[in-house]
């Protein structure tokens, strides 16, 4: 077995993605299974709460980018950086230009119109926090990050957070994502060169629209994807659906989890589910699941991806949302 990433995603916060990979990182390392648990949302990380970690083993900084300043000596209050910024980043502070730099990206853009030359850029900034326990309780390490409020690119970080994960495996295992939720630059970068995506549906109108989203992405990026209906029961309408939705795009539904008082309480113990409440009917389900990816999808991985990879990438086109100016 080489390194093979399965990727934990949702369309939309909320559907108990956190929860679920929690308990398949347990289950799965149960098994022998070599692996590294990662936390992919580094503007709200929590599996390591779902996990009942509050101490890490080692926590870095995390450095990126440049951001822009102005020096007031030199500025002649022209107004063309502002014109030219593509972010509005520059402000007018009681009649002095200023940078914002929660909103700055770096671009370089309003240094080359600058007819003074009176803008110059910090490096080195910190961006945010990787954290790692080296040993869960549960036998496997974690590995988290957690991005500066108000910097940009928490994408990069989420690359970051990766490849630490991938030299703690080294040559094989599982690298098992917890991304974060949507399809924004953070679940870009987690699901860039993983093989499977084990995508997290709740039977309802809106979490179907967003599992199509996030399948979407997945198509892009060649990923082989499963289905967990979480709380299935609470709308077996809308089951049907999501069943023909996944039976039209030849993606299979590993599992379809029970609504179970015991989640929300082993979340407040700050344990995964399948420790705190073993014999719960959530457990259950997510037992025959961790067996399910152990037995048919990871034990020969190779056979089950070419079986369900998508036949063709799907085109991808971004969606950039900017600050409005003035
Ligand atoms: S133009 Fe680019 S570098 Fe300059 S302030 Fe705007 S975002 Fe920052
Ligand atoms: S372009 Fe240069 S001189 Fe003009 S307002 Fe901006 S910093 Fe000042």
């Amino acid at each position: 077995m080489t390194v093979v990433e399965l990727v934990i995603a949702s369309g939309k916060g909320g559907v108990g993605k956190s929860t679920i990979s929690g308990s398949l990182a347990v289950l799965l390392a149960k098994k022998g299974l070599k692996l590294v648990a990662a936390d992919a949302d580094a503007e709200e990380p929590n599996l390591h709460i779902v996990l009942g970690i509050d101490r890490w083993d080692r926590v870095e900084e995390y450095y990126e980018g440049r951001i822009a300043y102005i020096l007031q000596d030199k500025c002649t209050k022209c107004n063309i950086c502002a014109e030219e910024c593509p972010f509005g980043a520059v402000e007018v502070i009681d009649g002095n230009y200023k940078i914002n730099e929660y909103i700055c990206e770096g671009c370089l853009t309003c240094s080359l119109a600058c007819p003074v030359k009176a803008i110059r850029y910090k490096f080195k900034v910190v961006a945010g926090h990787i954290m790692l326990a080296e040993k869960t309780r549960y036998g496997f390490p974690l590995i988290s990050g957690e991005s500066v409020p108000g910097r940009p690119n928490s994408g990069k970080l989420v690359t970051e957070i990766k490849n630490r994960a991938k030299a703690l495996l080294g040559t094989e295992g599982v690298l098992l994502l917890d991304a974060a939720a949507g399809i924004g630059c953070q679940v870009i970068s987690s699901l860039t060169g993983a093989q499977f995506a084990l995508l997290v549906v709740e039977p309802t109108r809106a979490s179907l629209s967003d599992l199509k989203r996030i399948h979407k992405l997945t198509k892009h990026f060649m990923i082989a994807p499963m289905i967990v209906i979480n709380k299935f029961d609470i709308n077996p309408e809308m089951v049907n659906d999501i069943e023909e939705y996944a039976k039209e795009e030849n993606i299979p539904i590993i599992g379809k989890i029970p609504f179970d008082e015991s989640v929300p309480k082993s979340i407040n113990m700050r344990r995964p589910v399948v420790e705190a409440f073993p014999d719960s009917s959530a457990s259950q389900e997510l037992r025959r699941i961790a067996d399910f990816v152990a037995e048919k999808v990871l034990s020969d991985w190779r056979s089950w991806y070419s079986r369900y990879r998508p036949k063709k990438p799907e085109p991808y086109i971004p969606v950039i949302v900017r600050p409005q100016k003035g």
